[in-house]
């Protein structure tokens, strides 16, 4: 099979690369064109993802499929953008067709449950590399973004917190998922769901915000900079699963909510009034502190006392 017959294959004539609105010319061309109304701005990210990196070796293609988009469109769902497409930029070792086949599924599932269309990409021999570009739209000048945060907010996050860490050695296959709730840490980490509804919804009304892919603390603290504000977590606020709290004793499943990554659940700053309309919506944010005047992170026990902070965060290249 050659490169060509490939791309056909398991891309080209998948579901997600069909025709779409907001898609005037997709996959064949030399570029993709992307339609947007007046009024709107395109927002872009791109992501890559490397074997024994960002996934083990060797792990299920359906699963990675699925991952890999998931991480790229949270990055929309951080913006406020809806959704419109994505390249795909791969580089494979081998054309191995149960592989591809998985791979192809699982990125159509993900694409699908992101309403994001496959609009072109890129296929080469080499390492095992996935790297996705993520493009949507949003209305001129509304993009949330992590510059915006104001003394008086709430800090917030959208849904659980610590589980993704809390699979790694499930993941890693150093523990065996041998119950429920290992099941569902595993699930976070494999198929995270960008939060795509959340972002959009907070158009107008947080203050800043980004997703969380390196740690809540490591994240916090780009608001906190962006926004030249300080911001107070309360240790007793963090949103900890049932699953987490049956797989883990509460000190570490704490030490994952906050020093943990891969949770890509979307952190923001939203004035108090705000709170109960969104949760009327059917959104579930969970308050875990609030903004003040000041600058940096700072973590508060019980009695509002501050607290040191764990190491943590993830940081390529980081000094050791
Ligand atoms: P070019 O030579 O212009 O880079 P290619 O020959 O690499 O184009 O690719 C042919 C078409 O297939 C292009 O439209 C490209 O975007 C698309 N394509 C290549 N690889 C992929 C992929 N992995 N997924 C989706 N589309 C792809
Ligand atoms: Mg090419």
């Amino acid at each position: 099979m050659g490169e060509f017959e490939l791309i056909r294959r398991y891309f080209a004539s998948a579901p997600c690369a069909a025709p779409a609105p907001g898609v005037a010319l997709g996959i064949g061309d030399d570029c993709a064109l992307l339609q947007l109304s007046p009024g709107e701005q395109l927002a872009v990210s791109t992501d890559s993802l490397v074997a024994g990196v960002h996934f083990p070796d060797s792990c299920d293609p359906a699963l990675l499929g699925q991952r890999a988009l998931a991480c790229a469109a949270s990055d929309l769902a951080a913006m406020g953008a809806a959704p419109l497409g994505f390249t795909l930029a791969l580089s494979l070792p081998e054309a191995d067709e149960a592989w591809l086949q998985g791979f192809a599924r699982g990125l159509n599932e993900m694409a699908g449950h992101c309403g994001l269309r496959l609009i072109g990409g890129d296929t080469t021999r080499g390492p095992l590399n996935i790297n996705i570009t993520v493009f949507g739209r949003v209305p001129a000048g509304q993009a949330l973004l992590r510059s915006g945060a104001r003394p008086g907010e709430l800090l917030c996050v959208g849904g659980w917190l610590g589980e993704a860490a809390a699979a790694l050695p499930c993941v890693l296959g150093q523990l065996p998922v041998d119950d429920e709730a290992a099941r569902t840490l595993c699930a976070s980490y494999w198929t995270p769901r960008p939060q795509l509804a959340l972002g959009q919804a907070l158009r107008g009304l947080a203050g800043a915000a980004q997703d969380i892919s390196d740690g809540l603390l490591a994240d916090a603290t780009h608001i906190a900079r962006a926004s030249g504000v300080a911001l107070e977590i309360d240790l007793e606020q963090l949103p900890l699963s049932p699953a987490l709290l049956a797989c883990l004793p509460l000190e570490e499943a704490r030490q994952c909510a906050l020093a943990g990554g891969d949770d890509y659940r979307l952190l923001f700053t939203l004035a108090p009034e705000h709170l109960q309309p969104l949760r009327e919506q059917g959104f579930e944010i969970r308050p875990l502190g609030r903004v003040r005047a000041g600058q940096g992170v700072s973590l508060l026990d019980g009695e509002g006392r501050p607290l040191p902070l764990p190491a943590g965060g993830y940081e390529h290249f980081a000094r050791t």
